[in-house]
């Protein structure tokens, strides 16, 4: 290391002095060195006429350290909840990111075969055949988001010093919660969300989820896209398989339908994102207008910051 920074600096200086009048920036676009490097190499050498650094010279890491020591205890002091995901972005360490680890459902041995089978089949039959794939699911949400289930973190330097409202959350066990159904389509667009107190029966899944949200999203498209439902009984009930094609819906049929397969349905960590954003506003909805409005600001404000697409 040492040896190549001599060697570039030694390079910096020789074509300085073949060529005296082009700039700092000219010289360093010709070296592939930052022209900043050009700049300092020089001007060392105009002050001291030599290329080796001083006694001393070169990053102190003491002071440096310690500022950044200390921002971080400022940070965990004041909230001892954040992860060290966001930490990093706080401090300005860039390119550090925590991942959570995947859980894969347990399958028997038997579904595990029908779902390879099936996955791969429903991959080169159907799926590489439409343009677009939509997906629909339904999951429940607490009306109080801080009661929402995930995997939350304390920091210190020991459990005992931190305060107990950072380490302890009250769950209620029978929190009033909400249904969410939505469609979502791997081009990126969603459908108006359908949400609920109650429970969704065959009759209510037909009218207020296919008939009023999912039909008009599957017209948006030019050509018509691919219907993948989860294998629940009531996605595949008779008046339902009528209803797909009466209205002329392509779906995957039960028999292709891989079983318990969420690692592969992108809804399920679509939830899982959704799930996680609404914990952390630490918000509570009022009834079911408020719950739809406040999935959709936070699906708004989420999208446009990460534009993600499945
Ligand atoms: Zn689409």
């Amino acid at each position: 290391m040492e040896v190549n920074q001599r060697e570039s600096r030694e390079q910096i200086l020789s074509k300085h002095l073949e060529f005296p009048d082009l700039s700092h920036r000219q010289l360093g676009k010709m070296l592939n060195i930052h022209h900043s490097t050009v700049s300092r190499v020089l001007k060392r050498f105009q002050e001291r006429l030599t290329l080796d650094h001083g006694k001393g010279a070169g990053r102190k890491p003491g002071p440096e350290n310690k500022k950044t020591e200390g921002k971080v205890k400022r940070i965990i002091k004041a909230n001892p909840n954040v992860s060290s995901r966001n930490l990093a972005k706080k401090i300005g360490i860039a390119g550090l990111h925590t991942y959570k680890v995947q859980n894969f459902p347990n399958r028997d041995e038997r579904q595990q075969s029908t779902a390879k089978t099936r996955a791969r089949k429903l991959y080169e039959k159907m799926l590489t055949k439409y343009g677009c794939c939509v997906m629909a699911d339904e999951t429940y949400i607490k009306a109080d988001f801080k009661q929402i289930p995930g995997l939350e973190f304390f920091t210190g330097k020991s459990k005992f010093y931190v305060d107990d409202k950072f380490k302890k959350k009250k769950m209620s066990k029978f929190a009033s919660k909400y249904l969410i159904w939505q469609a979502i389509c791997s081009c990126g667009l969603r459908n108006e969300p359908f949400v609920t107190k109650g429970t969704v029966n065959g009759e209510i899944y037909k009218s207020e989820c296919l008939e009023k949200r999912l039909l008009p999203f599957l017209q948006q498209h030019d050509e018509a896209p691919l219907f993948w439902p989860d294998l629940a009984s009531c996605h595949y009930s008779k008046s339902v398989l009528e209803w797909y094609e009466a209205n002329s819906v392509h779906f995957v049929p039960k028999d292709r339908n891989p079983p318990n397969c969420p690692e592969l349905r992108p809804v399920e960590q679509y939830w899982a994102m959704m799930k996680r954003e609404l914990r952390k506003s630490k918000k509570t909805v009022k009834d079911e207008k408020d719950m739809l409005r406040k999935w959709k600001n936070k699906l708004r404000k989420w999208y446009r910051m990460t534009l993600y697409r499945l």
